[in-house]
């Protein structure tokens, strides 16, 4: 039997499907990977870029560059939408066979994709989070978009551009400073997420692993927490990763193209009933 039938009859037979994501499934999007060739972080090195310190530090050397990097990563993200892969395992939740998603991504395009039980352990590129009080405040698409053409066009001092980056984040009700709700480097995960996640993937029996490297730590150890509860990991990737050592299937290739070929075979198990 070819595997994607085999991974077919074990999505089947299994009771609690949870998917966890990583940046490649997203890359069929437009949005790069992080590693790698064409990776974002050969551009834009972790160590200028990476995190808050190392932000307001490049900023004070060179605003520009730190302008150039929100600005093109904000262009990436707010271009994208989601793409088949995405789209499937919407529709895997609409048939009740996937659960939840646990993603590391922070483009929004599962929930832009139709999932409702979107787990980020990497927080969100589209919500201010409260320092103090841990308030979130959502923004649109179109929002982002106006900002990146607003920051765009004030190219002149640091202190214009902290003054229209600081117009673009609404205080807070409680009075405390907010800031963008995604994990940096060296930065601890939401616990309230990681914590949900745990408990999606002590329930679960099988785990889709799409699209992830396994090298970001502490989500690269998920994984190996379902397999020791006897789950079966099914790893959608076109190369092999670090977990992939961990998978009883690897499927390789495009999440684009995999996860649609799954969903397509079990849709047709499903009408031959
Ligand atoms: P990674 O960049 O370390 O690895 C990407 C993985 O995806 C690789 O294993 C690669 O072989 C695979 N891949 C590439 N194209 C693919 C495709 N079409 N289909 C399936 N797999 C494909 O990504 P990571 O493990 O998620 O770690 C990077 C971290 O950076 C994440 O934790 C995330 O927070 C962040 N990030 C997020 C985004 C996003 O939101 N879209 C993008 C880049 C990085
Ligand atoms: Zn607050």
């Amino acid at each position: 039997m070819q595997k994607i039938d085999l991974s077919v009859q074990e999505i089947i037979k299994s009771k609690w499907v949870v998917a966890l994501t990583g940046a490649g499934i997203s890359a069929e999007s437009g949005i790069p990977t992080f590693r790698g060739k064409g990776g974002l972080w050969e551009k834009y090195p972790p160590s200028l870029f990476g995190n808050i310190p190392a932000l307001t530090a490049t900023f004070f050397l060179n605003p520009q560059k730190v302008v150039n990097f929100f600005t093109e990563i904000g262009e990436i993200l707010t271009s994208a939408c989601p793409n088949p892969g995405h789209l499937a395992l919407a529709e895997l939740e609409r048939r009740g066979i996937l659960k939840a998603v646990i993603t590391q991504n922070i483009d929004n395009l599962h929930q832009e994709a139709g999932n409702k039980r979107v787990i980020e352990v990497h927080g969100n590129a589209y919500r201010w989070r409260c320092s103090s009080c841990g308030g979130k405040y959502f923004l649109e698409k179109k929002d982002l978009r106006r900002m990146i053409e607003e920051i765009q066009g004030e190219r002149t001092s640091r202190l214009g551009l902290i003054r229209k980056i600081k117009s673009f984040i609404p205080p807070c009700e409680c009075g405390g400073r907010r800031r963008l709700d995604v994990v940096f480097f060296g930065e601890f995960l939401p616990q309230k997420e990681i914590n949900k996640a745990y408990r999606q993937l002590d329930r679960c029996d099988l785990l889709l692993l799409i699209g992830t490297s396994g090298m970001v730590n502490p989500a690269a150890t998920l994984p190996s927490f379902a397999k020791e509860r006897g789950a079966k990991i099914i790893e959608v990737n076109p190369s092999p990763s670090s977990l992939t050592h961990l998978s009883d299937y690897f499927l390789r290739g495009k999440a684009g193209e995999v996860i649609p070929q799954l969903l397509n075979t079990i849709k047709e198990i499903e009408e031959a009933k």
